[in-house]
């Protein structure tokens, strides 16, 4: 079967090649492919800034947002022939540490945990893949291909449950609700957030292209400019862009008792503002900044079920580009007016 496979930590080595089928080893049920998303990370495993091969292999398949069609549901009765699913990315580790023995391997503590398409093992950027029971998520075949977008909603679904849990602590009804970036993870914070009624705002640079009418289609307010310069302060935060002013003025401008979520991954940046005084105003109003990475099988769950209630036009909306496996290059490439790109396996 053809698959698209690099060899992580060289750049340029990307490949849509022949590999052997699945091993069986991989998982009972047998899947056809029918899309990949593409995001930052594996345009960064492309170009051999990280991303681990299997043990003792040189390359990894690419694909961590993926959607298939079972060929073969193995020995699982929860499953049948021709369900659309999505694969939870992360493995726990083998020790396992306390989170991963509880099912919580998104909370992993000693960093052993693996990755489909990322750490050490092969991802969904194939033909066919195979996939363990309890790491397969039916979807709603309702959505069509717009399924693949699951694997970013649970990144936000995960993020929301801990502003949720950090806002127990004390008396809080959040009213207002910041989305910094609008990338497809921003966009899909908002609408997952409307569908709670709260009142979101979304801020990115951009002032033109598709997103300050997705942001309006959804109820919300579209912003540009400096977070600062808000005419509110938000209850929660939700930060999707990893730049580090953003995230300095997050802290600075979140309202009293506010709880600011990390969801991006940036490097870098000048500090613009004295920690301490960042502190200061922290502890002035008892806020709360908390980091959220990755997604457990609850949130898997929880995703699929608010992605099957979103606009499917809408969401039709954030796939601005559709590319055929073997134009691999093209879809790994970032282009300015793209929010999601998706690779096309099959026909759904
Ligand atoms: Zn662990």
């Amino acid at each position: 079967m053809k698959a698209i496979t690099v060899e992580p930590g060289k750049p340029g080595t990307a490949r849509y090649e022949d590999i052997p089928e699945p091993d069986v080893r991989e998982g009972s049920i047998l899947v056809e492919a029918v899309a990949a998303a593409v995001c930052g990370t594996d345009i960064e495993i492309a170009e051999g800034k990280y991303g681990w091969a299997p043990p003792g292999q040189t390359r990894l398949v690419l694909g961590h947002e993926s959607l298939g069609r079972i060929i073969d549901p193995g020995v699982s009765v929860s499953f049948k022939k021709g369900d659309l699913v999505a694969g939870i990315v992360r493995r726990p580790d083998p020790v396992p540490c306390p989170n991963c023995a509880v099912g919580e391997s998104d909370m992993c503590r000693n960093g052993r945990y693996t990755e489909r398409g990322i750490k050490e093992i092969h991802g969904f950027m194939s033909e066919r893949w195979r996939i363990e029971p309890e790491y397969a998520i039916k979807v709603d075949p309702s959505l069509g291909i717009l399924a693949v977008l699951l694997e970013p909603a649970t990144v936000i679904i995960k993020a929301l449950e801990q502003v949720l849990a950090v806002g127990q602590r004390s008396f809080w009804e959040p009213k207002t609700l910041l989305v910094t970036g609008a990338g497809p993870i921003g966009l899909l914070a908002a609408a997952v957030a409307r569908l709670a009624g709260i009142e979101v705002h979304v801020l990115d640079r951009v002032e033109t292209g598709p997103k300050p009418e997705l942001v309006r289609a959804l109820g919300a307010t579209y912003h540009s400019g400096s977070v600062l310069d808000l005419g509110f302060e938000p209850d929660v935060v939700v930060e999707c862009t990893g730049v580090g002013s953003v995230i300095a003025d997050s802290i600075q401008k979140i309202g009293a008792g506010g709880i600011v979520c990390l969801t991006g991954v940036g490097a870098g940046g000048i500090a613009s503002r004295a920690v301490a005084d960042v502190a200061a105003a922290a502890v002035l109003k008892n806020n709360v900044v908390v980091g959220s990475v990755n997604a457990n099988r609850r949130h898997w769950y929880k995703a699929a079920e608010r992605l099957a209630r979103l606009d499917r036009k809408w969401l039709s909306r954030l796939i601005t580009r559709y590319e055929k496996p073997e134009n691999f290059k093209q879809a790994l490439e970032r282009k300015p007016d793209d929010i999601k790109v998706v690779i096309e396996f099959s026909e759904i």
